[in-house]
């Protein structure tokens, strides 16, 4: 048998009515909050990544499912959205209607990852991103939208850890300061630090091993080497953020492994996810539109993973399971082609049937209508036919009356006032 390829999953019924739960309450509220929806290819070239993600990062490097097109072309299924995001808003020269644009999209990405609880090959993330607005309000108010959905979708433990990581100007000092810390712990970081730790040092921070963490405990913190507008600009978000009432805590070697961020930087970690604790993850890019060929418009986004918040939200997946509202039990030759006439009937008036085409007996179909725990039961015998009126079983009082099998669709729907 043909098994699906390990790191990727399918999302059946009975847990798909909460994926679609979730798709309803982000809709809802972004587009409360002005927020367009935006749907952008899967497949992309592979340059748009390696140029925005950055060529050093552990995704570009390691984690891309890239590959040749028939024309030899480098393609790549996307690993993120906020790339595709930039490069759609720079080809459709969307910024000279309103530089200000803002977007959510909903969707899987892709990285070749080592799968674990919570971390996939194919997984999914809700997508917000703002252009054309530098001021610190956007930042605190995405962060506070994040937080929003957690609380609709019952996320009790979720918390912001934030982070400024400066504009170039205030990154030379920084790096320097970082490079010359690396190399004072060389024997303690693994072979990929040691090798971006001139050129890219930021990345250090970002290791998933264990001793490169340890090791960069004492690295110097980014927020010191703040120049003044960025050092205003990351108080004032707090200072929102407080005004908001959202707890958060300041993550002074929060760099994220993406190499496009500027200033605020922010990850939402839960307790309830074990060792992948982030639930969302995002921050500022101020200078990636210009740095993919457009106009120098300010931008900032997020994005929330799906699969994990799946796996947290307090909202049960078994209050959300779809039942028939009515279950046509046919017995017999003349009632098979007039119930199925009323199942479609049923089905355009809104009210959801089942109903079983292979003619079986009244016990085994009161027992399949049992099982899809079905509010009512029809049932439609030849004989009862004859008479004029069918048998409506509420399945909860187990009340039996009948119905005349003219307008029946118009009387059962009156009966079960849906
Ligand atoms: P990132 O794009 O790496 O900042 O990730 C943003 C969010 O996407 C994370 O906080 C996770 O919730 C989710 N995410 C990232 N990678 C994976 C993965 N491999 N499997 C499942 N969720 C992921």
């Amino acid at each position: 048998m043909i098994q699906l390829i390990r790191g990727f999953k399918d999302i059946l019924p009975g847990e798909v009515e909460l994926w679609q739960y979730i798709e309803k309450t982000v809709r809802s509220l972004f587009e409360d909050f002005g927020f367009k929806e935006i749907r952008l290819p899967i497949l992309e070239r592979t340059e748009l990544f390696a140029r925005s993600i950055g060529e050093d990062t552990d995704i570009v490097e390691k984690e891309m499912y890239t590959f040749p097109d028939r024309n030899g072309d480098l393609i790549t299924l996307r690993p993120e959205a906020t790339a595709s995001v930039v490069r759609s808003y720079i080809q459709h020269k969307m910024y000279a209607k309103d530089p200000v644009q803002k977007f959510y999209s909903i969707g899987p990405m892709f990285r070749r990852e080592r799968p674990q609880k919570g971390r996939y090959r194919q997984f999914y993330q809700i997508n917000a991103e703002v252009f054309g607005i530098d001021s610190p309000f956007i930042d605190a108010q995405l962060i506070f939208l994040a937080m929003k959905l957690f609380s609709m979708l019952e996320v009790t433990d979720a918390k912001p850890h934030i982070n400024s990581l400066g504009c170039p100007k205030c990154r030379l000092n920084f790096k320097e300061s970082l490079s010359a810390f690396l190399s004072s712990v060389t024997e303690k970081i693994c072979q990929d630090c040691l090798r971006r730790s001139k050129k890219n040092p930021l990345r250090a921070l970002d290791c998933k091993n264990s001793s490169c963490r340890e090791a960069m405990v004492d690295a110097p913190a980014i927020t010191d080497y703040l120049c003044s507008e960025c050092s205003q600009h990351f108080e004032t978000v707090k200072h929102v953020l407080e005004k908001f009432k959202i707890p958060f805590v300041i993550d002074k070697h929060l760099v994220r492994g993406l190499d496009y961020y500027t200033r605020t930087t922010f990850e939402i970690q839960t307790g309830s996810l074990g060792a992948q604790n982030a639930v969302a993850g995002g921050g500022r890019y101020d200078g990636l539109v210009k740095a993919l060929g457009g106009p120098d418009q300010p931008a900032i986004g997020f994005a929330i993973g799906l699969d994990r918040l799946a796996e947290i939200t307090g909202i049960r997946n078994k209050d959300l399971l779809q039942k028939p509202d009515i279950y046509i039990a046919a017995l017999g030759e003349k009632s098979m082609p007039l119930a199925f006439e009323w199942s479609c009937n049923f089905g355009l008036e809104g009210i959801r049937s089942e109903m079983d085409l292979s003619n079986k007996s009244l016990k085994s179909q009161m027992k399949r209508a049992d099982r899809l725990k079905a509010s009512y039961v029809l049932i439609a015998g030849d004989n009862e036919l004859e008479e004029g009126s069918v048998v409506l079983r509420n399945m909860t009082t187990k009340k039996q009356i009948p119905i005349p099998i003219e307008s029946l669709v118009e009387k059962v729907k009156a009966e079960i006032k849906l």
